[in-house]
């Protein structure tokens, strides 16, 4: 992963935590980096409103410019299962033979576990910028691209 894209990367974790205030969007589906672009693909049941949107984009950046601590860590997953419940897992399923968990933490933010590398601290991210997003009502997912700014 290039310092691009871990950064990238390090973005989704930050827009999911807005995506998960302001939608109450809780489940992702997939995730997509390439380069100074993502795409964090969610479960929602309707367009979002252009105002939402904003919102969500606004409170990404001001936990970007806040220099919010990224922390990582190793848990068995037992453990981490009952200090955090299912709030560690996407949609996509961590394999069962996997014992030790990966875990990534912004504090009072985010958590999830995870096997890639990321920022230490949000301020390295810089900013980003939502795209338009894709509502698929068919598969009851929301697509937010983004990318980072300067
Ligand atoms: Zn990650």
């Amino acid at each position: 992963m290039s310092v691009e894209e871990l950064k990238t990367h390090s973005a989704v974790h930050v827009l999911k935590g807005a995506v998960q205030e302001v939608l109450g969007a809780k489940w992702t589906s997939s995730v997509h980096v390439s380069g100074g672009h993502g795409r964090l693909t969610v479960k929602f049941d309707r367009e979002p409103a252009p105002e939402e949107l904003s919102k969500i984009e606004r409170r990404a950046n001001d936990k970007i410019s806040e220099g919010a601590e990224v922390l990582e860590f190793e848990m068995e997953r037992p453990e981490a299962e009952g200090h955090f419940g299912d709030a560690i897992y996407d949609l996509f399923p961590v394999p069962p033979e996997v014992t030790l968990l990966k875990i990534v933490r912004i504090p009072e933010w985010n958590i999830n576990c995870c096997n890639e590398r990321h920022v230490d601290n949000t301020l390295q991210i810089g900013a980003i910028r939502l795209g338009k997003p894709r509502f698929r009502r068919s598969k009851g997912e929301l697509e937010l691209e983004f990318d980072l700014a300067e």
